[in-house]
């Protein structure tokens, strides 16, 4: 974890750095405002949550008296964990139920880093000793089932796939349930396909998907994987899925390779639905929890 850290601080830098720099002023005046407003913005935090932010910062310092750049940081750190954690529950409904696995659907656009994150998250659950069963219902990209089930072996967990290109999602997704019941696992994660382009291609697949899977199970957690670099593009995204499937948790990948961590605020607002993992890099290890405090931290290093 403490890598992970390392890695979200350095991503996180030029915003930590642009604040910290603005905050050590040696007058915070109406100008050095705006440039911490401008410099949050440019964070992705958002309109609304920077407006929020600055105004109770400006207030803090009004009362407070003081322009002490350590104190001033200690506000904003304060009031961007407020922002950050407004009290959600970030915990995955993986838990077994008494006769059935519980089922985690994984949806999002292409490229995100869907396989990768259904592979890491299996990897993550194998180690806290959990039976897991991956399902390929991402039958639209040719190489996505045989990189799941690569995932699948890297981690030690069977996949179940098609063998027959552009089969049915569906019809995946119901036979890795199936299987997974029958096998007595405590978890099935399907990964499915995200064709944003057509919307109601997409509505009718994923409902299906969760259709089908709803014929033996519960989906006890949806899960949408967005992309940290794409900004304003993944709150869309985000939208659109929101109105297909009832999103449980936010999967927010490729922190490692952006400075715009404030779209963390932006997507639980818009949502209502709380980032629950991160993925900070490529490989199997490279996913944590998100935790608000430490999130921030990073962002203020
Ligand atoms: P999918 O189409 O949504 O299933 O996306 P993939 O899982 O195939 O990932 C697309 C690309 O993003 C791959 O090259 C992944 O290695 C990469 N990727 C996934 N997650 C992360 C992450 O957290 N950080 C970085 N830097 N790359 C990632």
């Amino acid at each position: 974890l403490a890598r992970l850290r390392a890695r979200l601080v350095k991503s996180n830098n030029a915003l930590g750095k642009g604040l910290l720099a603005l905050l050590s002023r040696d007058k915070i005046d109406e100008d050095v405002w705006d440039e911490i407003e401008e410099t949050l913005l440019l964070a992705d935090l958002g309109t609304e949550p920077t407006t929020e932010l600055v105004d109770a910062l400006r207030d803090r310092v009004k009362i407070a008296g003081s322009q002490d750049p350590d104190e001033v940081k200690q506000m904003l750190r304060e009031e961007l964990i407020k922002l950050v954690d407004p009290g959600m529950d970030r915990s995955l409904a993986v838990q077994r139920h008494a006769d059935r696995p519980a089922v985690v659907l994984v949806v999002g656009v292409n490229g995100v880093g869907k396989t990768t994150t259904v592979g890491k998250l299996a990897r993550v659950l194998v180690a806290e000793d959990k039976d897991v069963l991956l399902g390929a219902a991402d039958t639209f990209r040719a190489a996505a089932a045989e990189q799941l089930a690569t995932w699948g072996q890297r981690v030690g967990v069977p996949t179940v796939k098609s063998d027959i290109d552009g089969a049915d999602p569906a019809s995946v997704a119901f036979e890795a349930v199936k299987a997974g019941i029958d096998q007595e696992v405590d978890v099935v994660m399907v990964d499915t396909a995200g064709r944003l382009q057509n919307k109601v291609g997409l509505m009718d697949e994923l409902g299906k998907v969760k259709r089908v899977i709803e014929k033996l199970a519960t989906v006890d957690e949806v899960l949408l994987v967005l992309d940290a670099t794409t900004g304003q593009n993944g709150l869309n995204q985000a939208k659109v899925f929101s109105e297909v499937v009832n999103i449980t948790g936010i999967v927010l990948t490729k922190l490692d390779g952006t400075a715009k961590g404030g779209i963390v605020v932006a997507i639980q607002r818009s949502l209502g639905v709380p980032v629950k993992l991160v993925g900070l890099g490529e490989g199997p290890d490279d996913l944590a929890p998100f935790e608000a405090e430490s999130f921030v931290d990073a962002l203020l290093n």
